[in-house]
């Protein structure tokens, strides 16, 4: 199985050393697309030490200024995350999250995103992806070191390759007629939205509350395809259009 269409991306890690055990950690799976979004110290001997035979990886991984970037040409957006959140989010285990990922025909690209080993992905960040995978762990102690939360979840797409259930079932059960849209798409999309809900006095920017992401959150669960995301753009443009005129 190839992993070439899978990356994995690393938010604003502090010790070099968990990218260098990350980067070792992908290639012994079999994965070699790593992207370090504002890496603390990068590249670094330290990383390069503990990468060991995986310095290939490092060399080849590309650093970026935020995690849209590192996403925008994604299908999938998977944000790895220890603990749940006040606004709930489909929640999937790693095994899960691997059928999911294998479901994609693999022209389609697919992130999995790691967070600072201090404070783990914001809000915001896990508001890009559209699910969110937990490693069942000790309730009381949950939080795996990130290069080792890389490794368990690498290891769960291997093994889901292998099971042919998994290969041959795509995503919504038929062989879909679109691609699906990408998160670069999705991400135009929530900022239009978004200028259209303010034109209307749907959406107080002072008082935004939660609304965007719950937007964001129904879209994102559907998994719309391009057409359909653009449907939506073509809405809102005429809604513009329309408040334009009046
Ligand atoms: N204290 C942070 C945890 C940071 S651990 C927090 O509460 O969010 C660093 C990263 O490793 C996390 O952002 C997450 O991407 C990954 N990680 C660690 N333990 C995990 C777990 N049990 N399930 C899923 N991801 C985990």
């Amino acid at each position: 199985m190839q992993f070439d269409h899978i990356k994995i991306v690393m938010v604003n890690t502090s010790h070099a050393g968990n990218i260098g055990s990350a980067a070792r950690a992908m290639k012994t799976m079999g994965f070699k697309h790593l992207v370090l979004v504002e890496p603390k110290e990068f590249p670094s001997q330290e990383a390069t030490t503990l990468a060991a035979g995986a310095g290939d990886v490092l060399e080849n991984a590309q650093v970026v200024n935020t995690l849209q970037e590192a996403v925008a040409d994604c299908a999938l957006v998977v944000g790895a995350s220890a603990r749940s959140r006040s606004l709930p989010w489909p929640l999937v285990n790693p095994r899960e999250m691997a059928h999911q990922v294998l479901a994609l025909p693999s022209s389609e690209k697919t992130a999995v995103v790691v967070g600072r080993e201090r404070s783990g992905l914001t809000n915001e960040e896990l508001a890009i992806c559209q699910c969110h995978v937990h490693i069942p762990s000790n309730p009381e102690y949950s939080s795996l070191n990130v290069a080792s939360a890389v490794q368990v979840l690498c290891y769960e797409l291997v093994m889901s390759s292998v099971s042919l259930e998994a290969r041959d079932k795509p995503a919504f059960g038929v062989e879909w007629d679109q691609k699906p849209a990408n998160s670069g798409q999705l991400e135009s999309l929530f900022d239009h939205w978004q200028k259209t809900l303010v034109d209307i006095d749907f959406l107080d920017p002072n008082n935004p509350r939660t609304l965007m992401s719950k937007i964001r959150r129904l879209v994102l669960r559907a998994q719309p395809d391009e057409v359909e995301a653009n449907i939506l753009r073509g809405m809102l443009s005429q809604v513009d259009k329309t408040i334009r005129k009046s």
